[in-house]
């Protein structure tokens, strides 16, 4: 089996660079023949629905929800490896994760403007920053996002020093141990992005990361593992700059597609994964 690509982008920034995201997002995958999620906060989603909702059905786009106010569900603590320099900082990096009530009223929140925009509920939840064992060791969060509809999640996106890359054996898996066989955790593999990739090898700039994920690509082939990819709608506000900012993913996508690979919306990912499990659901 020669491997499957989860592609999911973050589309979070609630301006032009979401609007453009939206606009050119679609004629790229459908140009290559390919499916993503786009996994939107809901500030965003309110701000420009019409575009969003076009997306969504054009059969290209699977759209998922990533919060509303794009609030950590956990805490990121980051050991800075040696020579490198992430979010400015040379040796440790904090960001304070929000309380559980505040999960509870953002993701509230965000799932009523999927319903007023879609007409329906989020399934699948990105959730910001992602974190070391997602919410494997917070059963009270996943009793939250479970509460609010939530069935599959890209929580888990860092390695045991909450940085990047994520190791590929990592693979996508039930949070059965905490109570929640329903529900999917699919993991965010390797670099969150390029500017990630950049900051996390302490090169110059991302100009390696085409040439790197090439490498993934063959050993997903040869493996056939499951590659949950992220990427953001960030710096993207003229089409010039969206270009720019999907140079790497369209050169990932047409080799990938040339080695068999698959690519699956994070909902058929879903469905394929529950299709015919006998296990009960909460
Ligand atoms: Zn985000």
């Amino acid at each position: 089996m020669p491997g499957t690509i989860l592609l999911g982008i973050d589309v979070e920034t609630a301006n032009e660079s979401a609007a453009t995201y939206a606009r050119r997002g679609v004629e790229f995958l459908e140009r290559r023949g390919i499916r993503a999620t786009w996994y939107v906060t809901g500030r965003t989603l309110a701000r420009y629905p019409a575009l969003f909702l076009e997306a969504d059905r054009s059969g290209a786009v699977d759209l998922q929800g990533h919060t509303y106010d794009h609030i950590l569900l956990k805490s990121v603590l980051t050991e800075v490896p040696p020579g490198c320099t992430v979010c400015g900082r040379p040796d440790v990096f904090f960001k304070r994760g929000a309380s559980p009530a505040e999960v509870d009223a953002d993701l509230a929140r965000c799932q009523q403007v999927f319903e007023d925009v879609l007409g329906r509920r989020a399934r699948g939840l990105t959730c910001p920053w992602a974190y070391y064992r997602g919410l494997g060791d917070r059963p009270d969060l996943l009793e939250i996002v479970y509460a609010h509809g939530f069935r599959f999640l890209r929580s888990f996106g860092r390695d045991a020093r909450d940085g990047q890359p994520v190791p590929m054996e990592w693979p996508p898996a039930f949070y059965v141990p905490q109570g929640f066989p329903d529900v999917l955790e699919l993991m965010i593999h390797d670099y969150q992005d390029d500017y990630l990739f950049a900051e996390f090898t302490g090169a110059a700039d991302a100009s390696g990361y085409p040439a790197h994920l090439r490498g993934v690509a063959d050993r997903v082939a040869a493996e056939g593992l499951v590659w949950s990819l992220c990427s953001h709608d960030h710096n993207c506000d003229t089409p010039d700059a969206f270009a720019a900012k999907t140079a790497w993913l369209g050169d990932l996508a047409d080799y990938a597609t040339s080695l068999g690979i698959r690519f699956l919306t994070a909902s058929a990912y879903y469905a394929e994964r529950t299709a015919g499990r006998t296990v009960a659901s909460r």
